[in-house]
């Protein structure tokens, strides 16, 4: 294990440090949702690596044009090239920005302008996704607005999970309501459309949605506010849900400590998709599929969602793992969860699911410290499953009480950082006494289920 680790923290240590970074976005941005266009105008601050003469790779989306970058004034070069597809980001460009050789200060501010129209990919979960291999749930139509990192509709600059701050200005029809990160300003009209201010601080990614339907239920409680934003969910349903989201969130405070960017209102969008890939979480937002949600109740299937809703808001905690090291987002934030559903639902066996879809690993599947960034293959059952099983081991070995001191001080010594399983490894192994070999048997072994984990993993 210690080659393997040695490995993923050189890799580590090659992405993170003294890489370009962005540290603000201040964008006024004008939607067209009939039109499907958009056009984007606005400052992007960035602390360079290096000054002088230079090239800056920025990732956009394939379909916008580089209207204009300047640089206190000065119109700089831009040069385009297409970039690889990725499931993640299927429809990117790299816009190369060559900096002049007066840049002395690594602090600089770009004035860009760019837009156009985002390509029509099929959404994933659809019946127009089958057997293409580019999906994009990300969309201005005249249905919704749904933008985030997957279409790069804003320009990007090393990996994801870094942090920078936001104060975005955007235009739309009147009668459409918008949710992006942070704070809003109260809208003001001008002629036909809406205009909205949302800032914030300490994000990592800029994400927009907006639906001419969306109706809001807000849930008060003691230490904050949960909003629903949905168009065409019960609104029992979604009262429910704001309930047992607010109530998971509790949980997770009690045991871990406040999560570093949530504010007082925690915000849930139920995207007016058909399908679409699974939610996702970007603290204090959580992004979920309307349509998959409204089949699972046609089908009888869905009473509650708190598995798949305490699962992202666990994430307000659990997104500090990179590269590699992504396990840890999933296998935490699954493995609350779970603990949430057993509390809050009284499930007896909520580690059931993942148990079965563990137990039929191939023997040759890759061990958690291994595995990739990656949900396909057996990355999703390893990642969130597999690791989940490792956590409840751990919690079974110490007992809730030191297992759960044990998470909270581990969220508090490495929030705000980017880890990798080195981190994981050498934060937990001295603090598990005489269940330490445990660690590394789960860390290191392929396949399903250690096989000397002692009965309970067993089960
Ligand atoms: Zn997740």
């Amino acid at each position: 294990m210690r080659r393997v680790l040695a490995a993923i923290s050189l890799l580590l240590a090659a992405t993170t440090a003294n890489a370009d970074r962005p540290t603000v976005y201040r964008l006024e941005i004008v939607l067209d949702p009939p039109t499907g266009s958009i056009e984007v105008r606005g400052e992007v601050g960035v602390t360079l690596s290096t000054v002088g003469p230079r090239v800056l790779p920025l990732r956009l989306h394939e379909g916008f044009e580089v209207r204009r970058v300047s640089l206190d004034g000065q119109p700089l070069e831009v040069t385009t090239v297409p970039a690889e597809a990725t499931r993640l980001q299927p429809a990117t460009q790299l816009v190369k920005i060559h900096l002049p050789a007066t840049v002395e200060d690594p602090e600089i501010q770009l004035q860009v302008e760019y837009g156009g129209h985002l390509n029509r990919l099929p959404q994933f979960g659809t019946p127009a996704a089958e057997g293409e291999d580019r999906f994009l749930d990300d969309t201005i139509d005249a249905e919704r607005v749904e933008l985030a990192w997957y279409s790069a509709w804003y320009l990007q600059l090393g990996d994801f999970g870094q942090t920078f701050e936001a104060d975005l200005l955007v235009a739309l029809p009147k009668g459409w309501t918008l949710v992006g990160l942070g704070e809003p300003s109260p809208p003001t009209q001008s002629g036909s459309r809406t205009r909205v201010r949302w800032s914030a601080k300490a994000i990592q990614d800029l994400v927009l949605i907006a639906s001419p339907d969306f109706e809001v239920v807000r849930v008060q409680q003691d230490d904050g506010t949960v909003e629903i934003y949905s168009s065409r969910l019960p609104r029992p349903f979604v009262k429910r849900q704001a309930e047992e989201i607010r109530t998971a969130l509790e949980l997770f405070e009690q045991t871990l400590g406040r999560a570093e960017g949530t504010s007082a209102t925690v915000r849930l969008v139920y995207s007016p998709r058909k399908a679409g890939q699974g939610g996702y979480s970007r603290a204090p937002l959580i992004v979920a599929s309307e349509g998959v949600v409204l089949d699972g109740l046609a089908e009888g299937e869905v009473t509650s969602m708190l598995g798949g809703l305490a699962h992202e808001a666990a994430h307000f905690w659990w997104h500090f793992g990179v590269g590699q090291g992504d396990w840890m987002n999933e296998t935490f934030a699954e493995y609350f969860a779970r603990f949430a559903v057993e509390r809050i639902l009284g499930e007896e066996r909520p580690l059931a699911r993942a148990q079965r879809a563990v137990s039929r690993l191939p023997d040759d599947a890759p061990p958690l410290a291994e595995v990739p960034a990656d949900n396909s293959g057996d990355g999703y059952t390893i990642r969130y499953f597999k690791g989940s099983l490792m956590l409840d081991a751990l919690r079974t070995a110490l007992g809730d009480e030191a297992f759960f001191a044990l998470c909270r001080e581990f969220y508090l010594a490495f929030r705000g950082r980017r880890i990798g399983t080195r981190e994981f490894h050498s934060f937990w192994q001295p603090r598990l006494g005489e269940h330490a070999a445990l660690l590394d048997l789960w860390l290191d072994s392929p396949g399903a289920v250690p096989a000397s984990t002692g009965p309970k993993a067993e089960l």
